[in-house]
This record gives C-alpha cells, structure tokens and sequence, in this order.
C-alpha cells in the first residue's frame, strides 16, 4: 500500500495548529509528529505531546548525528526540527503522520517525501488579521510579533509551491474544505 502522510503549512498566526488539532479529532488515522523545538515551552505546553523541547547543544547534536529529516532556524535562535524517528513511530502505529511545521521546513518535507504527502497551506485572510490573531495569543513578546508578521509576508509568496490553498477567515468553513481534502485523499 502507499505510505501517505498529511503536511500542514503556514505563517504563524493564520490558525494551522487549531486545523491541524481538529482534524487529530475527527481522523484517528492520523497521528501528530512530534517536533523537537528549542523554544520555552508555554504554559499549557506539555514536553513529549506538543514538541520534544530540548535544548540548543541536543539540537545542534541531533543535526550532526543526522537524526532530523528537515529542522530550520525559525526564528533567530528557536530551532525546529521532524525527527526521522517520529515517521517510523507512526507508521510502526499503522497510522498516517500529519506534519504541523513552518514554511520552509514544509517545501524541504515536500521535496523528500514527493508522491507520498498531501501539501496543504493556510492563510489568513489578510495581514492585518494575522496581526490581530498573533496579538490575541498573548504568548509573545511585541519583538516575536513583529518577527512574525515579518516573515509571514515573505512566505507567502510560497502558497503555490503546495498541492492546495486554504484562506483560513471563518475556522469552520476552512475546516470544512479541509476535512474534504484529507476525507478525498484518505480513500483515494
Ligand atoms: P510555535 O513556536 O508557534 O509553536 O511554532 C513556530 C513555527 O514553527 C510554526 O510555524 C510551526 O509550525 C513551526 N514548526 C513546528 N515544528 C516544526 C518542525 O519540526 N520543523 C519546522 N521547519 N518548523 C516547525
């Protein structure tokens, strides 16, 4: 049978992970791929479920021991990275892995994983929307906000290289196309 697995991307703050935790919800085929993050966790963030939350040496050693099929410096000094263990994980379940991971860490995904992922992006409506979303989080500093909207603006040039587009306004409309996708590829 094909190996298949679902790659969620966007700019922080237009709304993936909320997406990405409803469709865990509604597919228990699916299984989250845990990424290794060396951000703080937040205060509701448990280490193991959320992100392994390890630090910049383990990073840094991880990389070395090849052990990362993609990691990038997301924000300057907060490293991310998909564990190669974590795909091995999940298909050792007989499950699906479903990515949750930043722009360039998607396109790197795509490129390795080719016929074998459904590529989605998400998109807030406008910019100024993912201002007021990144705002209402209140887990950032106004520093890491304006880093964000920052980046977002470069990255979405990139919507295109994925296999569809999703403009996240109203969260139960986009989840609606996107359950339509994931249901179509699933049985595909
Ligand atoms: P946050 O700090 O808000 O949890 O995540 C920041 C960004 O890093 C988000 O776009 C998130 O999807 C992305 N991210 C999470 N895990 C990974 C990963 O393993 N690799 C890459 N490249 N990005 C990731």
């Amino acid at each position: 049978m094909k190996k298949k697995s679902i790659l969620i991307t966007a700019p922080s703050g237009a709304g993936k992970t909320t997406l990405v935790k409803k469709l865990l919800q509604d597919f228990p085929h699916l299984e989250f791929s845990i990424s290794a993050a060396t951000r703080e966790p937040r205060e509701h963030e448990k280490n193991g479920v959320d992100y392994h939350f390890i630090t910049e040496t383990m990073f840094k050693s991880r990389i070395e021991n090849n052990e990362f099929l993609e990691w990038e410096e997301v924000y300057q000094g907060s490293f991310y990275g998909t564990p190669k263990s974590e795909i091995d994980r999940i298909y050792g379940l007989g499950k699906i892995p479903i990515f949750d991971i930043d722009i360039m860490g998607a396109m790197s995904v795509k490129k390795i994983l080719c016929n074998d992922v459904l590529s989605i992006f998400i998109a807030a409506p406008s910019l100024q929307v993912l201002e007021e979303r990144l705002r209402k989080r209140h887990t950032e500093t106004e520093e890491r906000i304006q880093a964000r909207l920052y980046k977002a603006i470069s990255e979405m040039k990139f919507a295109n290289f994925f296999d569809k587009k999703i403009i996240n306004d109203e969260l139960e409309v986009a989840y609606a196309e996107l359950k339509g996708l994931v249901e179509k590829y699933l049985s595909a």
